[in-house]
């Protein structure tokens, strides 16, 4: 029997080029319309917010999209990452089930997201851009970005949700390490920020209110634009190369995944890891899998929200998308996995679900850090909470195996670490952390603010 743990890549395995599902999926994508005036934007539209290679990328239908070799230079810092075969984890479950886990946490922030932080500061440095303006939940995209910015000379202001802002003084640290400024968000700085805080000075803020913050402070500085983290094609692209590499890691280890898991924030690591997987099956290149989107019960917009054109931000700043949407005032409670605690999903993602090509699922707060510890007791890695979810719906799916008698392969993206986590995890195991129940009125009223599209 093949023991094996680590299917590790070469440094010039990392892929040369991105997958955009786009060219594969079986409808095209409904287009994106102006929050002012309801028409389909146009490339000028987006010109004050973002460079032209990245709007260029958000509209491209080619399948695939070469990686710039400044880009590709920086992810050989710790692409490929590695696949591990979960031994000692299928152990303790004493499941059938082959468990693999793809692990973005040896980035130097610690998860997924340099993936695309180092593309767009990349296209923004080429444009002569000077200054990146963004919104960060939990602090990875922010602290991501920061080191970005950093890697090619660019400045970084970081809106950051007040909740996350004042449980997470470590992420702040690391951003501040790299050079950005952050700030609590609302904020004083931005119009949009004291509208907020003359409504409820106490606001714990949220993903869509920190993006209005980030995107008129963008719009209106000539030298600066906006990056956002997640939720839009071409972030989603960018985070193609996890798939990819676990794609030749699983052939490697001589199996074919059944079931592909990620947790879906606003979807970027569960389409980094699951579309080019998803693109194969399209292309009649792999047999059919499963393929798992796994949200807080707390934040459900995929299971539980309106596939619909809303508001990507609180203020309406940005451009409307047909997406799975809670409302885009929908305030999620302040659980601790601030990574998942937006409104909407990525439209591509959204599309995959409606189209039948994935599946989702919800998991409550203390199943996923049940989940998170187990999995850390029996790998010594320690998930983000985020991550939690997606490992909650693996050890469902290993039980289910086990149930059933079945020894399915079980591909997990874990999509960070949580070192930066642990006071989450001491109030677990302190006992202090609830479940949040489905905030139904409060995603009833939002859901009611839906543009008339
Ligand atoms: C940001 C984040 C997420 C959620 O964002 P997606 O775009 O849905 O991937 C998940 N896990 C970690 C570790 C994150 O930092």
């Amino acid at each position: 029997m093949n023991q094996q743990i680590k299917f590790l890549l070469q440094e010039s395995e990392i892929p040369h080029t991105w997958y955009n599902i786009v060219a594969d999926l079986p409808h095209p994508p409904a287009p994106v319309l102006h929050p002012a005036t309801l028409q389909p934007v146009t490339p000028a539209d987006l010109a004050p917010i973002f460079p032209d290679a990245v709007i260029a990328q958000e509209v491209a239908t080619e399948r695939e999209i070469p990686i710039p070799e400044p880009v590709r230079e920086i992810y050989k810092q710790w692409r490929p990452s590695p696949l591990f075969r979960a031994r000692r984890l299928e152990a303790a479950l004493d499941t059938p089930a082959h468990i693999y886990y793809k692990y973005e946490g040896v980035s130097p922030a610690g998860s997924h997201k340099p993936n695309s932080a180092i593309a767009q500061a990349y296209y923004n440095k080429v444009a002569g851009v000077k200054l990146l303006v963004t919104e960060t939940g939990a602090g990875q995209w922010g602290s991501s970005l920061a080191m970005a910015c950093n890697f090619f000379g660019l400045a970084c202001q970081v809106y950051m949700v007040r909740v996350s802002y004042n449980q997470k003084p470590y992420r702040r640290a690391l951003m501040e390490t790299f050079g950005a400024k952050v700030t609590a968000s609302p904020s004083c700085e931005t119009e949009v920020g004291r509208a907020l805080l003359a409504k409820n000075p106490e606001s714990a803020g949220s993903l869509g209110m920190a993006i209005s913050e980030a995107v008129e402070v963008a719009a209106q500085n000539p030298d600066a634009k906006y990056a956002l983290g997640s939720v839009l094609n071409h972030v989603l692209l960018h985070q193609t190369v996890i798939g990819q590499e676990a794609a030749l890691q699983m052939r490697l280890a001589g199996e074919e995944p059944d079931v592909v898991i990620a947790c879906t924030g606003g979807g970027s690591n569960f389409a980094g890891i699951a579309f080019p997987f998803v693109g194969q099956m399209l292309r009649g290149e792999r047999k059919k899998l499963r393929v798992l989107a796994v949200e807080p019960e707390a934040c459900p917009s995929l299971t539980r929200g309106h596939y619909a054109y809303d508001y990507g931000d609180t203020a309406h700043l940005t451009p409307i998308t047909k997406m799975h949407t809670l409302g885009s005032t929908f305030v999620p409670p302040g659980f601790h996995a601030g990574g998942l605690r937006y409104h909407g999903m990525a439209p591509l993602v959204s599309q995959v679900v409606e189209e039948g090509l994935a599946e989702a699922t919800t998991v409550p707060q203390l199943e996923s850090f049940a989940a998170g510890i187990q999995f850390a007791r029996a790998e010594g890695i320690v998930p983000a909470p985020e991550s939690n979810h997606a490992v909650a719906a693996l050890l469902r799916e290993a039980k289910r195996c086990k149930e059933e008698g079945v020894g399915r392969t079980l591909l997990v993206n874990i999509s960070g670490h949580g070192h930066f986590d642990m006071q989450a995890y001491l109030d677990y195991m302190a006992g202090k952390l609830t479940n949040y129940a489905y905030p139904e009125e409060e995603i009833a009223m939002a859901l009611a603010g839906l543009p008339n599209v």
